[in-house]
């Protein structure tokens, strides 16, 4: 057992009682804890369990877009490119994308999604067609179709407030700096402080970005320039811009942060701001080298997420799967010092208490959801978390609310399903 919160137990149990955990310790001590009120024991046999993985950030609709964007020479190249794609697609195959990246995301263990929605009209159909728990951030932009901001928001509201409740939540995310205007974003943190939601926004990913807000130049100025009013460029960088308009007036989810400047990193610790890594997003586009350590010192949370495969390299002895796991042997690759023990916190306690649910999500604890992985493992708990980074393929089996909800053929003999009913 790997609490995460506390040190890996050998021979290990986890107490499930309805959707959450009762006790995690030594099997011989949950035994007697348990006693005559215990319920079947599972024996998973030689084996690692883990929390559930929290994913900080994901396009589960755009899974089935792996491979078909090469890697761009520059940024907007690649914007261009997406949204041309997009323009092609059809319902149905955003519908199969998106169920397509949900089912990869469970079999590989993680269990709750921060995913970026921008198919509104068939989310509620989507989110009903999985286990996960998925938290939807309705993507907003606004720029081309140049709608006014109020009425973008208000539609958005409309559309999460509609939806029928799951085991996730709901959020809203501005897209980027770029993509929208300035009375969008303040609108936005206007309407998130109010509903008590989180708020998710790429900021500061590309080199282009970062010039066309600090100094009005570069590429993606040239391109937009255009496109979009330009007075909020040449102010400052994006970190201060999104600062400027309320976006750190609560806890942010702000993804990448590839460039910062100044005291970027001191202001998004000062407002409970944490920032999501996507390890194979970044290397696929090349990106300025990831500030961890001045975010690290500034004490900002980093959280790791998985981006789109539309932005990760796939190669035909590869194929592109969407796993956190397959971010964290990534990670691992591009960053040799780190522990393995830190890269686990950054898929589970760190998004969990990014997504306002600590001591819920992302740890086997007394009370917590039980919310599981099972990976196979017959050595010792020195060893386990390094385990899990270079596990490939499919866990063996997850669980989420008490309930397995992927059974892996190395474990169908061991694990009953349909165990415990339903959400949350
Ligand atoms: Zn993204």
């Amino acid at each position: 057992m790997v609490p995460v919160t506390a040190p890996p137990i050998p021979d290990g149990a986890v107490w499930i009682s309805g959707h959450r955990i009762r006790a995690v310790g030594p099997f011989c001590e949950i035994r007697d804890l348990a006693g005559a009120t215990a319920g079947p024991v599972t024996d998973l046999g030689d084996s690692a369990v883990f929390p559930g993985l929290v994913n900080a950030h994901c396009h589960l609709d755009y899974t089935g877009m792996a491979g078909l964007l090469v890697p761009p020479r520059g940024f907007p190249d690649w914007i261009k490119g997406i949204l041309t794609l997009k323009s092609q697609w059809t319902d149905a195959e955003f519908d199969a994308s998106w169920r397509l990246g949900a089912r990869q995301q469970l079999e590989s263990g993680t269990t709750t999604v921060a995913n970026i929605e921008t198919r509104a009209h068939q989310l509620a159909g989507l989110r009903a067609t999985t286990p996960l728990r998925v938290f939807s951030f309705l993507e907003m932009t606004g720029i081309r179709s140049g709608a006014d901001p109020e009425r973008l928001l208000a539609e958005a509201m409309e559309v999460l407030k509609g939806l029928p409740p799951n085991r996730g939540g709901v959020g809203l995310s501005p897209h980027a700096p770029y993509s929208t205007s300035p009375a969008l974003l303040r609108a936005v943190a206007a309407a998130a402080r109010k509903e008590g939601w989180r708020v998710t926004c790429h900021v500061a990913e590309s080199e282009s970005e970062f010039d066309m807000f600090m100094y009005r130049r570069g590429p993606l100025f040239s391109w937009l320039e255009p496109q979009r009013p330009c007075e909020d460029c040449g102010l400052g960088s994006p970190v201060q811009h999104l600062h400027r308009h309320g976006l750190l007036d609560s806890p942010l989810l702000a993804v990448h942060v590839n460039r910062l400047w100044g005291d970027d990193a001191w202001r998004l610790a000062a407002r409970g701001a944490s920032v999501v890594h996507c390890p194979r997003s970044h290397t696929y586009f090349g990106h300025p080298r990831f500030p961890r350590e001045e975010l690290t010192e500034a004490g900002v949370p980093i959280c790791i997420g998985t981006d789109s495969l539309a932005s990760t390299r796939v190669s035909r002895e590869t194929p592109a799967t969407l796993s956190l796991i397959e971010e964290l042997r990534a990670l691992a690759t591009a960053d040799p010092g780190l522990s393995p023990r830190r890269m686990l916190a950054e898929v589970t306690v760190h998004p969990a208490r990014a997504l306002g649910l600590k001591s819920v999500l992302g740890e086997l604890n007394t009370g917590a959801l039980a919310d599981l992985l099972v990976i196979p493992h017959a050595g010792s708990t020195t060893t386990v978390e390094e385990a899990l980074v270079h596990h490939r393929g499919p866990v063996a089996a997850t669980m989420i609310g008490g309930r397995w909800e992927w059974v892996g053929p190395g474990m169908s003999d061991r694990v009953p399903t349909g165990t415990s009913g339903g959400p949350p």
